[in-house]
C-alpha cells in the first residue's frame, strides 16, 4: 500500500509526485504511456518562468520526472482500468493486479476536442495548434485562422492579433459563444475577420499548414484561406472515464475541487487540466499538483 497514489503523469501529476515524497510519503505515480502529457506535444514552452530560452516540450516530463525520483516518486508504467474511490484503503485497478492507497491525486489531464479533419493530427505542430499561448509566437506576422465561438477561442484570436499579421475566425454558427466584452473587443480589433456559418473542410499545404478550406453552411460555397496557422479552439474533453459516476463534476466535465484540490470524496483530490480551472497551462497545473500533493501529506497525516 502507497501513502498517496497519483494517476496520471502529466506536469500536475509529476509535480504532485514530486511535493509529496519530497514532504515524506511513500508515492506510486501510475501512467500508462510516457510522463510529459499534453505538453510533449507543444515544442518549445516559451512562458514558463526562469527559463527564458524556452523548454523543449517534450523535455519537461523527464526533467520533472527525474526531480521527483530523487526524492523518491515510484512511478508503475501502467495505467488504471477501475479506481475504488470511497474508504479506505483506495484502489487502483490494474491489468494485472490491484493496488492500495490512503490518498489519491487524480491528474488524468484533459484533451483538445479535435475536428476529425483529414490530416490533422499529421500536421500538429507543422501549422494545425490546440494551443494559442503555447504556439502563438511561432507565427508572428505570418496569417492565422481559429476555429471556434467560445471564451477560448475569442480570447486566443484577441491574444494572436497582438503579434499575428491576421486572424481569420471560422465559427459554425452567425452568432458567437463568447461573453460580450470578448465578441466587442474582438470586432472592434482591425487585424480579426470573421468567417461566420462557417466550417473547415480541409487542411492546404504540403509539409507545413499554408491555407484552411472552409465551407459555408449558408451558400454551400468553399473557399481557401491563405494562412500558416490554425488554432482550433473547440472545447477540451477531460479525461475523466475513470471517475465520472464517483466524483463531482462540472456541467463540462470537469472535476469540482475545493481551493485544496479536494474533490467531493475524502481523500481524493484532482490536479492540473482535468479540474475546474479558469486557465490550463504548464504552471497552473504544476501549481495544482503541488498544492494536491500537501493537502493529500496533510490528510494521511489526519488518519
Ligand atoms: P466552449 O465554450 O464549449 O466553446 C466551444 C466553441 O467551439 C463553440 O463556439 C462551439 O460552437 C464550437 N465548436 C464545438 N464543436 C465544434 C465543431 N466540431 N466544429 C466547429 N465548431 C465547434 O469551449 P471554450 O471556449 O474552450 O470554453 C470552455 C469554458 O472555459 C467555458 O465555460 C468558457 O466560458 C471558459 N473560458 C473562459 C475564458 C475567460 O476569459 N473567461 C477563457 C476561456 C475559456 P457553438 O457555439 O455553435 O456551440
Amino acid at each position: 500500500m502507497s501513502d498517496i497514489a497519483i494517476i496520471g503523469g502529466g506536469p500536475a501529476g509529476l509535480t504532485a509526485g514530486l511535493y509529496a515524497a519530497r514532504g515524506g510519503a511513500d508515492v506510486t505515480l501510475y501512467e500508462e504511456l510516457f510522463p510529459g502529457g499534453q505538453i510533449a506535444k507543444t515544442p518549445l514552452v516559451e512562458n514558463f518562468p526562469a527559463f527564458p530560452d524556452g523548454l523543449e516540450g517534450y523535455a519537461v516530463g523527464g526533467r520533472i520526472q527525474k526531480q521527483a525520483e530523487k526524492f523518491g516518486l515510484k512511478i508503475e508504467y501502467a495505467g488504471a482500468t477501475a479506481l475504488v474511490l470511497d474508504g479506505q484503503p483506495k484502489k487502483i485497478v490494474l491489468p494485472d493486479r490491484e493496488d492500495t492507497a490512503k490518498a489519491v491525486i487524480l491528474c488524468m489531464g484533459a484533451t483538445a476536442r479535435t475536428l476529425g479533419l483529414a490530416r490533422e493530427e499529421e500536421l500538429t505542430g507543422a501549422g494545425v495548434s490546440y494551443c494559442a499561448t503555447c504556439d502563438g509566437a511561432f507565427f508572428k506576422d505570418q496569417p492565422v485562422a481559429v476555429i471556434g465561438g467560445g471564451d477560448t477561442a475569442i480570447s486566443d484570436a484577441l491574444y494572436l492579433a497582438r503579434f499575428c499579421k491576421s486572424v481569420t475566425i471560422v465559427h459554425r454558427r452567425d452568432e458567437l459563444r463568447a461573453s460580450p466584452s470578448l465578441q466587442k473587443a474582438a470586432k472592434a480589433n482591425p487585424k480579426i475577420q470573421f468567417a461566420y456559418s462557417c466550417v473547415p473542410v480541409s487542411l492546404k499545404g504540403e509539409k507545413k499548414v499554408d491555407g484552411l478550406e472552409i465551407r459555408d453552411l449558408k451558400t454551400d460555397n468553399t473557399r481557401v484561406v491563405p494562412v500558416n496557422g490554425v488554432f482550433i479552439a473547440v472545447g477540451i474533453v477531460p479525461r475523466t472515464e475513470l471517475v465520472k459516476d464517483k466524483v463531482a463534476l462540472t456541467g463540462g466535465g470537469s472535476i469540482v475541487t475545493d481551493e485544496f484540490m479536494r474533490t467531493n470524496v475524502e481523500g481524493v483530490f484532482a490536479a492540473g487540466d482535468i479540474r475546474n480551472t479558469p486557465l490550463r497551462q504548464v504552471i497552473t497545473a504544476c501549481a495544482d499538483g503541488a498544492v494536491a500533493a500537501t493537502a493529500a501529506l496533510e490528510y494521511i497525516a489526519s488518519l
